[in-house]
């Protein structure tokens, strides 16, 4: 079923699935078709080293509802889902992991909560246990920290497979920022929401491209971008540790007073020193890693780049 304005967008970004696109295509097709309402697939091509662009563009021929977008190299996730969102003509969008994680029988759900009237739905993940114990123990203190430090909450175990409403994505859309943690942008949007609960399956094939660096990357990104206490917590700390160094001075020239000058004391200079200068560190690091961001927003540039479209 096609029509200039599709009712349902799917946005599935792609990195290196070379092995997945056939899998998820015959299972997601009939469910869709299930709906009765025109729909598009758009898969957002990033960068992908395999042969995950020709077996795409072999399938926007074969189904007119496939659209493909190509990103001129690999963007990230983040960005590839925004270029997806971008393009998306649908009266509701679903971005969606092409490695069948998020179960696709769930877009029947979200359309249903769509029509009972919210502009958001999104999808939880129940029961994480095909996730590594590790993977679901950094997430669970992921979203802990940053939910006490952040302005903005983001739900415990809501990915980016959720249903958005045409209103949402415009406003999405009016964000001018280039970094993006789409989680809490999400999350930042507002609007009434929705929840559906499910399972969190295996992946069908191919492997994930999240390892454990780059998910510690994606975590401080997460932070920094919606929270200012790791900068202003240098104010307390620095407090705290004035406090402590005028108590520590006032004994000791109290001491000297009292009971004269006494040479001993390296011990206890080199290791303040020490301290001192690794606590400084650190807040320069954090300064730096806000003023990085400051810069490369700074510069402007686009999420991403499309190099073609089939
Ligand atoms: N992905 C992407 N660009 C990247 C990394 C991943 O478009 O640089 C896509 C990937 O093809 C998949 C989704 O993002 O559709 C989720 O990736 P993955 O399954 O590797 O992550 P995980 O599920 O392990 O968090
Ligand atoms: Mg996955």
């Amino acid at each position: 079923m096609q029509s200039n304005i599709p009712f349902l967008s799917i946005v599935a970004p792609c990195y290196n699935e070379e092995d997945v696109i056939d899998i998820f295509l015959e299972k997601i097709i009939p469910i869709l078709e299930e709906l009765k309402k025109p729909y598009e697939i758009v898969f957002v091509n990033d960068g992908s080293r395999d042969n995950t662009l020709e077996i795409l563009k072999a399938k926007a021929k074969e189904y007119e509802s496939v659209r493909v977008i190509s990103l001129s190299r690999n963007f990230g996730k983040e960005a590839a889902l925004s270029a997806g969102l971008d393009m998306a003509k649908g009266e509701v969008v679903v971005p969606i992991d092409v490695d069948l994680q998020d179960p696709p029988e769930l877009i029947l759900d979200f359309v249903k909560k769509y029509e009972e009237g919210y502009d958001v739905v999104v999808g939880k993940r129940a029961d994480r246990t095909t996730d590594t114990p590790a993977k679901r123990l950094s997430a669970e203190l992921f979203y802990k920290m940053h939910n006490k430090i952040s302005d903005i909450e983001i739900p415990h175990n809501v990915g980016d497979y959720r249903l958005m409403s045409r209103k949402v994505v415009e406003e999405l859309k009016k964000l001018p920022e280039t970094q993006r943690f789409m989680k809490g942008i999400f999350a930042w949007l507002g609007f009434k929401t929705a929840v559906v609960e499910y399972k969190r399956e295996e992946r069908v094939a191919g492997e994930t491209s999240f390892n454990g660096w780059k998910l510690w990357n994606f975590a401080l990104d997460g932070i920094t971008s919606f929270s200012t206490a790791p900068l202003r917590i240098w104010l307390y700390i620095g407090m705290v540790l004035a406090f402590i160094s005028f108590v520590y001075g006032s004994w000791i020239v109290l001491k000297t007073l009292m009971f004269g000058i006494d040479s001993p004391g390296y011990a206890s200079i080199v290791t303040i020193v020490l301290f001192l200068g690794g606590i400084q560190l650190m807040g320069i690091g954090i300064l730096g890693e806000y003023i990085g961001r400051i810069y490369l927003e700074s510069k402007n540039r686009p999420v991403y780049i499309v190099e073609n479209e089939y």
